[in-house]
């Protein structure tokens, strides 16, 4: 059969018997529940190497397929084997995400049956489900009532995405961080064509905050030199310390001197829908836009995460690709491609609406409660070890601590030596010049006896 006239080529001939489908779908979901079911098992963090995992998922681009059985597993005992588990109760390394079953539910509902959350047009129902969870979490956090939001892939992004915003609206000038401020926004404003010389990197605390009488320093002296201060970067929970700068005090600042008030909330954001944790957060609902990731704090598998902005139609100023569009803005039938620089999105929404609809937020705000009463019991546990000391004390789900008189090199021999054994999931980060362990502690399944475990491993792997 000739195959260079296209119509000679059968219609359909991408398609899958319904009854195969349902076979191999139902394998997926096996598989899932055995990895969730079996978690504690397994090694937090696998790596293979490059060759081994090349001779095994690599090689020429297949001219005719083949069974996809052997291929499923494939993906599934090399591609995923390899890898960290971020949903592991004893991942404590960088930020995890300890996913819930819901969300991947509602994710698995979301691609399967290929939604798109662009345009009202196209997909007025997902568009409604991301409104919706927007509005939910701008209340529970708290923010400003006239919040309008929009979801991204990561904290990276919807960074970039709110900061795009504030300078559309605040026209070029000075933009202020912390030398605390998560590296990503450091990549992120040049991405965006600010200028490195109207960038000031403020020194947070000895606490690792930023303050209101430091950002008021930086600000007076840029306005005495006869520049334009328009945006502050605030962090509520560093993602080195978990530390929650002034927002109160800055947002004092901000206002006298007519400044744009970012809050990154990207890791400790879902905090402030704690009884515990509230208190940091006050001022928050003077933030002009703020930043929070629900798939490190709020129990999503990746990705997601949402900006706010809180003036009504500033993203569709910045973001439209139809201007004419601006001319009858009106009620809730958003065009979603106008608030970032996506266009065709997957509707992210859907998880976390099935998530917030069957736990309710009150069991939501409970599992993040747990997280942070955990590093309190860890910083305990590291007080009464001999040979341990407190760097930074338990905040918002984090805790760093050293042992005395080691090198930094003890310190990352001690982690990497752990993360092999495959009893835990932990990585350091570098305060003051000096190597630490880090714990951040998150996932809700995590138990006192993991952090018992974890913490005696790393002491007697450094020789305490
Ligand atoms: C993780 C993090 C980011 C970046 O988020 P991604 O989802 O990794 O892109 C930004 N800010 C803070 C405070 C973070 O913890």
């Amino acid at each position: 059969m000739p195959t260079d006239d296209g119509l000679s080529i059968p219609p359909d001939i991408l398609a899958m018997d319904p009854d195969d489908m349902r076979r191999l779908g139902y394998w997926v979901v096996d598989r899932t529940i055995e990895h969730l079911a079996t978690l504690r098992d397994q090694a937090p963090i696998s790596q293979s190497d490059p060759t081994a995992l090349a001779g095994a998922l690599g090689g020429p681009l297949p001219r005719e397929g083949g069974p996809i059985e052997i291929n499923l597993a494939l993906l599934s005992d090399v591609a995923l084997a390899f890898e960290q588990h971020g949903d592991h109760p004893r991942y404590f390394a960088r930020v995890a995400s300890p996913s819930s079953f819901p969300a991947i539910l509602g994710d698995w509902l979301g691609t399967g049956l290929s939604s798109v959350a662009s345009s009202w047009g196209g997909g007025s129902g997902p568009t409604t489900v991301e409104l919706t969870v927007l509005d939910w979490l701008r209340d529970a956090l708290g923010l400003n009532p006239a919040c309008e939001g929009i979801m991204q892939s990561g904290g990276s992004l919807a960074n970039v995405t709110a900061l795009m915003c504030a300078r559309h609206e605040m026209g070029e000038g000075v933009i202020y961080l912390s030398t605390q401020t998560h590296s990503s926004i450091g990549r992120g404003l040049p991405a965006m064509g600010h200028p490195e010389h109207l960038v000031r990197k403020v020194p947070a605390d000895e606490n690792f905050r930023l303050t209101g009488v430091a950002v008021r320093a930086a600000v007076e002296a840029d306005v005495a030199a006869g520049h334009k201060p328009t945006i502050v970067i605030a962090t509520a929970g560093s993602t080195n310390t978990g530390a929650v700068d002034e927002i109160d005090a800055i947002a004092d600042v901000c206002k006298e001197f007519g400044i744009w008030l970012h809050v990154d909330g990207a890791y400790g954001g879902p905090a402030a829908l704690t009884a515990r944790a509230q208190a940091l957060f006050a001022g928050i609902e003077h933030a002009d836009s703020f930043v929070v990731d629900p798939h490190k704090w709020l129990f999503q598998p990746y990705d997601i995460a949402c900006a706010f902005v809180a003036r009504p139609g500033a993203l569709e100023r910045t973001f439209s690709m139809n201007p004419e569009y601006l001319a009858d803005l009106h009620g809730n039938d958003v065009d979603l491609h106008n608030r970032s620089l996506e266009l065709s999105r997957r509707s992210r929404a859907l998880k976390l609406w099935l998530t917030l609809r069957y736990y309710g937020i009150d069991r939501i705000a409970d599992a993040i409660s747990r997280g942070i009463a955990l590093a309190e019991y860890a910083q305990q546990v590291v007080e009464a070890t001999d040979g341990l000391e407190i760097v930074t004390p338990a905040q918002l789900g984090i805790v760093n601590f050293a042992a005395v008189d080691a090198t930094d090199a003890d310190h990352l021999r001690a982690i990497a030596d752990l993360n092999r054994e495959g009893f835990a999931g932990t990585s350091s980060t570098v305060l003051n010049g000096r190597t630490v362990f880090r714990l951040c502690i998150i996932n809700p399944a995590t138990t006192t006896q993991d952090l018992d475990g974890t913490i005696a491993r790393l002491a007697r792997n450094i020789g305490r």
